[in-house]
């Protein structure tokens, strides 16, 4: 039997791995489809602390992982089929082989949706992005009109964030009004660098030829009309689907679907601990992410210490 069994190598699972590495519990870690999860997808995180000069996203990840190696983690790769946290010990079905563990920190992270297009998808990495706060800073796009795509309060949250580094900022929404906040609407509205388009949703990002962002099509829902419109970026901020498919009927979810907790990073189920963006709908960092990673080792450390008896 497993003391820990931790799902998902991005930020969390293998800040997790670390901590219960170093506790000697020799975490048994499954990377899932993407191993070192998201930040793999990008090239600089300039924000991570301890990088002054900043670091590749894939360096960033395989160095957490040889840091979890070192200590005795072991890192295999495999997809969590299903699970049953019905009773202890909590079984998994991974790949089609049943584990059981004493204790389970989730930390599947999220995806953020898409729009689909397949020039949207050759110029992610390009200046087509995800986050303003991961990217909005980089020098591409400073003193450069920005798109931003979305309508709801992180899509508004992002546009407001750019002004700071952007020349103008283009809020495509697909609709005539907003579904952010009043709060949220009133602060963006009122800032004179953000240019609200209604009704209108993106048909294609440009630039693919030259392998960088220069504008994008546009087309009025409406009116059927298309335009063009210059940019440097495009942030697509139309929301995250986190990764808890795999745990319906067992672990308590928000309406997001984002997993609930209680106390730090308790589940609903005891003994099962989450950790990183697939509990959190708010900050999404790469450094929030390893902080409850962090805080989820050591309560299944904890738990396991006063539990023994149990087992
Ligand atoms: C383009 C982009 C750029 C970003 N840049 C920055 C930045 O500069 N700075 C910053 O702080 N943040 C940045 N972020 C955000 C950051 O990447 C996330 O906050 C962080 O990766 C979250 O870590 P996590 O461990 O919670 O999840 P993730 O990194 O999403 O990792 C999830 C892990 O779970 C695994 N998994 C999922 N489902 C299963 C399953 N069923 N079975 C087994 N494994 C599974 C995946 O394979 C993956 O290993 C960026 C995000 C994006 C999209």
């Amino acid at each position: 039997m497993e003391q820990v069994v931790i799902i998902g190598t991005g930020c969390a699972g293998l800040t997790a791995a670390i901590y219960t590495a170093r506790a000697n519990l020799s975490p048994l870690v499954l990377t899932g489809a993407m191993p070192g999860g998201l930040l793999t997808t990008t090239s600089t995180v300039e924000n991570f602390p301890g990088f002054p000069e900043g670091i590749d996203g894939f360096q960033l990840m395989q160095n957490l992982q040889k840091q979890a190696e070192r200590f005795g983690a072991r890192v295999q790769f495999g997809h969590l089929d299903s699970v049953d946290f019905s009773g202890h010990p909590l079984k998994l079905v991974v790949d089609g082989e049943t584990i059981i563990s004493k204790t389970v920190i989730v930390a599947t992270g999220s995806k953020p949706r898409a729009l689909g297009l397949p020039s949207e998808e050759a110029l992610e990495k390009h200046g087509v992005t995800y986050c303003a706060t991961c990217d909005g800073a980089l020098p591409q796009f400073r003193n450069q009109p920005l798109v931003v795509v979305g309508g709801g309060d992180s899509a508004l949250e992002e546009a407001t964030y750019l002004t700071r580094f952007a020349s103008e900022v283009h809020l495509i929404h697909r609709r005539d009004s907003f579904r952010a906040s009043v709060i949220m609407q009133e602060r963006a509205l009122k800032n004179p660098k953000i240019k609200p388009v209604w009704n209108s949703v993106v048909t294609e990002v440009l630039g693919v030829a030259e392998k960088k962002v220069s504008g994008v099509r546009l087309k009025n829902i409406e009116t059927g009309m298309t335009s063009t419109l210059s940019c440097a970026g495009v942030f697509v901020a139309i929301g995250h689907v986190p990764n808890t498919a795999v745990f319906n009927g067992q672990l308590e979810t928000d309406a997001g679907g984002y997993i609930q907790l209680r106390e730090g990073t308790r589940t609903n189920v005891r003994g099962v601990f989450a950790a990183g963006d697939v509990a959190d709908s708010v900050y999404r960092q790469a450094i929030t992410a390893a902080g409850t990673g962090c805080a989820a080792a050591i309560e299944a450390e904890r738990f396991l210490g006063e539990e023994t008896e149990n087992y």
